[in-house]
């Protein structure tokens, strides 16, 4: 009598086991899916460099230096992803022509050579890695219609000198969509596929290559979007783990909150790359915020993506020589408790992932279990079910095994 107790209380633990397994498939074989690194990466993903500011020039060389101080064992030196806006709108001439019409100031103007130049060098020496932002930050029609209803619209188109993307409403800083009111409207694929022409036609004349990787400003974009980068050689996007596709009422990004990992792939068969945490000094982001997310997703097998943007090494000069110290303590810090630190840009683990290099991707089971029960181990609904349904004792032995 005991026995078949004993049987059926068994029989109905492994059960509610397997039915938590099943509810979570997905997730769990995606967790699986994602690649895991075999060494700990740091990579610097900094947005919004470009047609803005001049003080950019020597702010961008201060950076050079800081990154030219530290090298990883392999002798590389560590990469900032330089996010490119490549035109801002030139708001003396538009305030001197006779008409109200949008003009840009490009990236390749006289005007910004000093500015072209420190990214060049940078560029060169192997420390940055330019990226597609967009040929603006903002979709131009948008903004010019935002002007006649919004003062602080109308006054940013009057900028004396060069103006700052930064300083628009943050949801006009949406590149793909219609925000000029909420919620935000579509634009069409014929519209899209013409700009993303133009984007990736001007990105190559001043960089010489066609870009490769794509980062949508804002983190707002559609799969038309995607296509029309695919079509044009874009071959990965970098998104914030997430996809947004409006501003809602409120001018919130909003999106249908699907989680995207790396190396998932898009319209087109563009890869997803991941970042995965902030590191943003003058909003109060010490070294140690960083060192904390290196040692999470090392744990989870993952390349760590630290995302910053220009605004942290413009403006007032302590607040960027404080950010400046912190990006030198943080990479200090990182080299010295990761001698098998790597230093590689986001390309580079583009590329691994879809060659399946295997000098930088694991196929060993145990290191596979691991980082698969590290990466699971922060689905917290997931976790707390396994713990109240006993599954928490053998995922522990397999952690156990794997050790
Ligand atoms: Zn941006």
């Amino acid at each position: 009598m005991i026995q078949t107790w004993l049987g059926a209380v068994c029989i109905a633990w492994l059960l509610v086991q397997a039915v938590l397994l099943f509810v979570y498939r997905h997730a769990l074989t995606a967790y699986w899916r994602e690649p895991v690194l075999r060494y700990p990466v740091l990579i610097f993903e900094s947005d919004d460099w470009g047609a803005g500011p001049l003080e950019q020039a020597h702010r961008l060389d201060a950076l050079r230096q800081i990154l030219k101080g530290h090298r990883d064992q392999w002798g590389h030196y560590p990469v900032m992803t330089m996010g490119i806006i490549l035109s801002i709108a030139d708001t003396e001439a538009m305030c001197a022509a006779k008409e109200l019409n949008y003009i840009r100031i490009s990236l390749d103007h006289t005007r910004f050579k000093s500015v072209l130049t420190a990214l060049y060098a940078g560029i060169n020496e192997g420390v940055f890695a330019p990226q597609l932002h967009g040929m603006e930050h903002y979709w131009p029609p948008v903004v010019m219609a935002a002007a006649k209803t919004d003062a602080q619209v109308a006054t940013w188109l009057k900028t004396n000198g060069i103006p700052q993307s930064e300083a628009l409403p943050s949801r006009l800083q949406s590149r793909w969509i219609d925000a000029a009111s909420l919620p935000s409207q579509s634009l069409s694929e014929a519209e899209i596929g013409a700009a993303v022409v133009e984007e990736v036609s001007m990105y190559t004349q001043i960089f010489g290559t066609k870009p490769v990787i794509a980062v949508p400003t804002t983190f707002v974009w559609s799969n038309a979007v995607e296509r029309a980068w695919a079509n044009h050689g874009v071959s990965c996007i970098v998104t914030p783990g997430t996809r947004y596709e409006s501003r809602d009422t409120h001018g919130r990004p909003s999106g249908d909150s699907r989680v995207i990992l790396n190396g998932e792939r898009g319209q087109g068969n563009v890869m997803y790359l991941v970042r995965n945490n902030y590191f943003e000094p003058k909003l109060g982001h010490r070294a140690e915020k960083g060192l904390d997310a290196l040692a999470l997703q090392t744990a989870c097998g993952r390349p760590t993506l630290l995302e910053t943007h220009r605004f942290n090494f413009l403006g007032d000069l302590a607040q960027s020589k404080v950010a400046l110290a912190e990006l030198d303590r943080l990479l200090t810090e990182a080299r010295a408790h990761y001698s098998e630190l790597r230093f590689l840009s986001t390309q580079d683990i583009a590329e691994a992932i879809a060659s399946q290099d295997t000098t930088l991707i694991t196929t060993t089971l145990r290191t596979k279990i691991n980082a698969w029960l590290a990466r699971i181990n922060r689905m917290s609904r997931f976790w707390k079910l396994a713990r109240l349904t006993g599954l928490i004792v053998p995922l522990w032995l397999l952690g156990k095994w794997a050790a």
